[in-house]
């Protein structure tokens, strides 16, 4: 099992997880993050800090459209474990608001840290 972040993360991209991770599994595209799931040890801390809820195992079923793309970009985004000052001014506006991936995603890296 591995954790994986869905399309609630995008353009909300709040970092809270990212500061709890004991292994720095996140990496960082430009408007959402994902998990490496060859670094992440289950541990389950990351999803409780999550406030767009956009952290699942990925034994759940909402978690599988998502776990390719987690994989896929764990391997060429840099990765991330400080939010210091990166929190989007407008993220509360996307919390929970449908349709993110068709309309937002972005294949581009965030700067990583
Ligand atoms: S806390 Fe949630 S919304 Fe914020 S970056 Fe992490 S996964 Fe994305
Ligand atoms: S479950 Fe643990 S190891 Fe995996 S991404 Fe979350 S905090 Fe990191």
């Amino acid at each position: 099992m591995t954790f994986v972040v869905t399309d609630a993360c995008i353009r909300c991209k709040f970092m809270d997880c990212v500061e709890v991770c004991p292994v720095e599994c996140f990496r960082e595209g430009e408007n959402m993050l994902v998990i490496d799931p060859n670094e992440c040890i289950d541990c389950n801390l990351c999803l409780p800090e999550c406030p767009a809820d956009a952290i699942l195992p990925d034994i759940e079923s909402a978690a599988t459209p998502w776990i390719e793309l987690n994989r896929t970009y764990a391997a060429i985004w840099p990765a991330v474990s400080s939010n210091a000052g990166q929190r989007p001014p407008d993220a509360e506006a996307f919390k929970g608001v449908a349709g993110k991936y068709e309309q937002y995603f972005s294949p581009r890296p965030g700067q990583g840290d």
